[in-house]
């Protein structure tokens, strides 16, 4: 019986039409209207880097005061690696996805550590480092040295996707490895050019290239582009099917003890949200350890398991009083809808036993020094009121 074995997937082929003067034309283009952002305005490696971290996942718009408050506390690599962690994820609150700001601090620790505190000139060595992926260090290497490797985010697959009219969805593997392909394919090799180009993709995909409502007629790439060809733009690129993304509901506690002062918890490290602080909170499961459904979330729920949890996991009795407004918050693999309620110690803690295992007692006005996350600000801000 013959075995099959793996092809090798068959190159995309770029459109007639789609040559040096096309692509100097959208390096003209770039070149007259670009935005002017903070980071553009260095070819540091590490800004650049710090960069790129932050607009993972994030729109430019977020990240602008996020950057610039970084770069002024941490303006170089050992800066940041002679930072306490709990003030990194300070700067980072807001951002989300804090992996990726405890992630640059260890990267920053080793190239102190191993580089002498530069970031290491050799793409394979700095792709080691934690964090790094082979986006980052596309984007690293050719914004600061004009390194020949070309990017490939979100906005330059939608280009791609387009210019070629791609039948498939970019985030099947095969399929982004030979966009990848394709962009390096495009950046002219040996020019210097790598910042110029890759900047011009990543503009022109954030622009005018966008998700709806594409500004073809205005677009340097329009005369070779097949998707504008076939008047089907907004068709591509080829959405995957989608999975459910789940509802999680969860009771929270806001609870104060006689000074004031709120019961706060460092999340462990490993899981979601990792070593920030949080309110105690219980995801509220059915007889058959499933996910409640939105209409199964009464008062008596909330507070019979918020009265269970603070027992069972702090020794604490309290009762549950006033609801405070639900708040709803999206992660990108899970949604949660927070029930949030003012709670009340019914005879004081065992001593300061909850202090000495994890938890604290927290003045509110000292919570503006500890990361917290964002959907727990909600919660604070209506508790504020
Ligand atoms: Fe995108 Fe339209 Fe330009 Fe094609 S012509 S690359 S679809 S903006």
């Amino acid at each position: 019986m013959r075995r099959r074995g793996r092809t090798a997937p068959t190159a995309l082929e770029l459109p007639a039409g789609l040559d040096a003067g096309v692509i100097e034309g959208l390096w003209r283009w770039y070149e007259a209207t670009a935005r002017d952002l903070p980071w553009r305005r260095s070819r540091d490696a590490y800004a650049i880097w710090v960069s790129e971290v932050m607009l993972q996942q994030t729109q430019v718009i977020t990240v602008i005061p996020y950057y610039e408050r970084w770069i002024a506390r941490f303006p170089d690599v050992a800066s940041l690696a002679a930072a306490d962690e709990a003030e990194v994820l300070l700067l980072w609150e807001g951002l989300g996805y804090y992996r990726r700001a405890r992630n640059l601090l260890r990267a920053a620790r080793e190239v102190v550590e191993h580089h002498g505190g530069v970031v290491p000139r050799e793409p394979d060595v700095f792709r080691a480092l934690p964090g790094v992926g082979e986006y980052t260090t596309a984007a690293v290497f050719s914004l600061a040295f004009d390194d020949d490797l070309a990017v490939l985010d979100g906005n330059v697959k939608r280009v791609l996707a387009r210019l070629v009219a791609l039948d498939q969805p970019p985030s099947v593997p095969r399929v982004h490895k030979k966009l990848s392909a394709l962009a390096q394919q495009l950046l002219p090799a040996g020019q210097g050019v790598a910042a110029l180009h890759n900047q011009a993709m990543m503009e022109l995909g954030a622009r005018v290239c966008t998700p709806r409502s594409p500004s073809c007629e205005g677009c340097p790439l329009a005369a070779p582009c097949r998707a504008r060809a076939e008047g089907a733009a907004e068709s591509y690129p080829r959405k995957a099917a989608r999975k459910a993304v789940p509802l999680q509901q969860l009771a929270v506690a806001v609870l104060a003890d006689a000074r004031g002062r709120l019961l706060l918890y460092q999340r462990p490290y490993g899981g979601m949200l990792a070593g920030l602080w949080d309110l105690p909170a219980v995801v509220l499961r059915d007889d058959h350890d499933e996910a409640l459904a939105p209409e199964a979330v009464t008062d008596v729920v909330v507070e019979a398991a918020l009265q269970a949890t603070l027992r069972a996991d702090h020794g604490l009795e309290v009762a549950v009083g006033e609801a405070l407004p639900a708040v709803d918050h999206a992660y990108s693999h899970l949604r949660v809808r927070l029930h949030p309620r003012r709670c009340f110690l019914r005879a004081r803690p065992r001593a300061e036993r909850a202090a000495e295992s994890g938890p604290r007692w927290l003045a509110l006005a000292d919570l503006g020094a500890r990361a917290l996350p964002r959907a727990t600000r909600k919660v604070l801000a209506s508790f504020e009121r």
